[in-house]
């Protein structure tokens, strides 16, 4: 196991990555949020990170410095690849991939990293389409989550949030019914839920015509 090897402190990095990947102020309510973790587990965390240097405050708003940033590309571009290994290599279905690779992610040697880039042909998205860190792979700076999207357009299904990457269930749903990372998706309509608090959009892929609701369109990325 790698010298300095902290599961917590690396997990608290990619979380802090993928919140500024989706436009997110951090703060530490929300880490607490995505992590579940408690309001004591996470200020302790964050006060070894700030400690460590890897992170600086400007008032409630955590930002990844330079250290910080490298550490936590390094966490994420282990991620991405160990999906890609398990789906490309092993043949595991993409919306499985995402638990077993924040297990990989840990015990990824530079050495194996790299041989894992070359297995899989240096690609420079994971399966769910989120950029790979490192190795080309920029986020598309078109692209806007589908809840914005209009009625009767079409779009192509860029990328799927991390923040849904963990919920299988969902993903599993996504996968049944063609909404798939790179193939389209047209927005038949948008219409309010009954209790009026969030918004359901009727969406027709090459599988058929099935209704998402908001949270879920949050976090799909289309251009
Ligand atoms: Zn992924």
């Amino acid at each position: 196991m790698p010298i300095g090897f902290h599961p917590s402190v690396e997990q608290y990095l990619e979380t802090l990555y993928d919140l500024s990947e989706d436009g997110e102020i951090i703060i530490q309510a929300r880490l607490a949020e995505r992590l579940r973790h408690s309001a004591p587990t996470v200020s302790a965390v964050v006060k070894k990170l700030i400690q460590d240097g890897d992170i600086t405050k400007s008032g409630r708003t955590i930002i990844l410095t330079e250290q910080g940033l490298k550490r936590a590309q390094s966490v994420v571009r282990k991620h991405r690849l160990a999906e890609r290994l398990l789906t490309d290599i092993l043949g595991i279905e993409w919306y499985l991939v995402h638990e077993e690779a924040g297990l990989l992610e840990h015990v990824i040697s530079d050495r194996v990293e790299q041989k894992i880039i070359e297995i899989t042909g240096t690609p420079s998205t994971c399966p769910h389409g989120n950029p790979i860190p490192g190795l080309q792979g920029k986020r598309n700076t078109a692209e806007f989550r589908l809840i914005h999207g209009q009625e009767h357009k079409t779009y192509k299904l860029s990328r799927i949030g991390e923040i849904l990457e963990s919920d299988t269930q969902t993903l599993n749903l996504l996968y049944n019914w063609g909404i798939t990372p790179s193939k389209n998706i047209l927005l038949k309509s948008k219409t309010k839920s009954d209790d009026d608090t969030s918004q359901l959009l009727t969406v027709q892929t090459i599988k058929g015509i099935n209704i998402i609701n908001s949270k879920i369109a949050e976090q799909l990325w289309v251009i």
